[in-house]
């Protein structure tokens, strides 16, 4: 990485409160598209399908994990120094919130999966967005910030 590309990226920096983020996680964006053939390879796609679903429900298995990822904008973190947000589910199970985008797709260490693999990651990205994600376009990600309204 250029020190241009560094400063830009700092300039682009928009950390919420208390909360120190990457924007641009190293590494994307990645090729999704040129790498799927490959991930279906070595994967398969019941294998992504399986490890997309275990981003629901998985409240607990996050509390055992060392290292959560975010299949959407690729951030990465130890839920132990960062707990994510979590979201009550009808059954009364949860499912963690990236920090960074809030979305519901939190990979977590403790099933196994391969998140560091950028084959892994790039799978995901296609079989759940067709590649249409901040790991694919490498565009940044503004952490959002929630505020209360108040509606009559
Ligand atoms: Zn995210």
């Amino acid at each position: 990485m250029s020190t241009d590309d560094k400063n830009q990226r700092d300039d682009n920096r928009q950390d919420g409160p208390g909360l120190e983020v990457e924007l641009y996680p190293d590494g994307w964006p990645i090729d999704t598209r040129a790498l799927y053939p490959l991930a279906l390879e070595r994967f398969g796609e019941e294998y992504l399908h399986q490890a997309g679903r275990t981003s629901l429900r998985n409240g607990q298995r996050i509390a055992q994990s060392e290292c959560c990822f975010c299949m959407y904008c690729g951030y990465r973190f130890d839920p132990r120094e960062n707990p994510p947000a979590l979201m009550r589910e009808r059954d009364g199970s949860t499912t963690g919130l990236c920090p960074l985008c809030q979305l519901d797709m939190l990979l977590c260490s403790v099933d196994g999966y391969p998140l560091t693999d950028p084959v892994f990651i790039a799978g995901m990205a296609e079989y759940t967005f067709n590649g249409y994600c901040p790991i694919a376009d490498g565009k940044p990600i503004k952490p959002i910030v929630w505020k209360t309204i108040e509606v009559d």
